[in-house]
């Protein structure tokens, strides 16, 4: 197993780490529905991109429902 030839110290070891910070997603607001979505990503709620729907979406699945 291949074993580490020098110790890190704490500063270079912090230092690594100063680019490890997660980052908040961005969003949009759809312009079709007014649903947060993801910038440059189909509308999640409404199916809609670039002012058409390109994914058809279905009327309100019920799947509680014991029929
Ligand atoms: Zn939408």
């Amino acid at each position: 197993m291949a074993v580490p030839q020098n110790r890190v110290t704490r500063s270079k070891r912090n230092m690594r780490r100063a680019h490890d910070a997660l980052v908040a997603e961005s969003s949009n607001e759809c312009p079709n529905c007014g649903e947060l979505k993801r910038p440059h990503h189909v509308c999640g709620a409404c199916g809609h991109y670039g002012g058409r729907e390109v994914v058809a979406m279905v009327e309100d699945v019920d799947l509680d429902d014991e029929a």
